[in-house]
């Protein structure tokens, strides 16, 4: 019988932390699929299309392999996967509580579908995608932390993104639109 194991996040971006819990899964599963919800409720820094590439780029040398996103209740989408595990990171305490909340809520709309944690490696347990993000906004190295196509990405986004919130601020009066999308408010609201 062949494992197929879902891993689904927001992975907005993906980081070195979530690329460990991808490779043990693959040594663990016969095949893992990245599953990159499309959560209307969040504001990416990154399209799907674009985590979907970063993913991909990240995980070549894996072979048992997909990288794939889907919207509504991860459960249907494991259904519709024919999955049986759906696979999680754990780092600290905080993400324990919410973690198991989410797995029982899962088990009470599929008993069908187990949910596996594997414990963060040490090295990786402080890393989250919203700290990267939030050192990359204020001019820090994201390189460690991130591969390294993805911080290039990074970078590059928030190169564009701050030269022009830089001339807002120094031009009171310009389009509020614009104001809204790049100002204080930055684009992660994820853990
Ligand atoms: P979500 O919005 O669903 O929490 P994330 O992309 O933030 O999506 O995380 C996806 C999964 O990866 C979660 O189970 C999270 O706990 C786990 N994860 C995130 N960062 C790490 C890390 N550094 N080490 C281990 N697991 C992690």
């Amino acid at each position: 019988m062949c494992v197929l194991a879902i891993y689904p996040g927001s992975f907005d971006p993906i980081t070195l932390g979530h690329l460990d819990v991808i490779e043990r899964g693959c040594r663990l599963f016969d095949q893992v699929v990245v599953a990159v919800l499309r959560n209307p409720n969040k504001k990416p820094l990154f399209t799907v299309a674009e985590r979907l590439e970063q993913i991909r780029i990240s995980t070549l040398h894996l072979s048992n392999i997909e990288v794939d996103s889907f919207d509504g209740l991860t459960v249907n989408y494991a259904r519709m996967r024919q999955a049986k595990i759906l696979l999680r990171g754990l780092r600290v305490l905080s993400d324990f509580e919410l973690e198991l909340q989410m797995a029982h809520t899962n088990k009470t709309l599929s008993d069908q579908v187990e949910t596996v944690f594997l414990a963060t490696s040490t090295e990786y347990g402080f890393i989250s995608s919203s700290l990267v993000k939030e050192i990359a906004r204020f001019g820090g190295t994201v390189d460690h932390l991130v591969p390294s196509h993805v911080a290039l990405d990074i970078y590059r986004c928030y190169a564009k993104i701050q030269p022009v919130s830089a001339l807002i601020a120094d031009s009171p009066g310009q389009d509020p639109t614009v104001t809204d999308r790049i100002g204080e408010t930055p684009p992660d609201h994820e853990t």
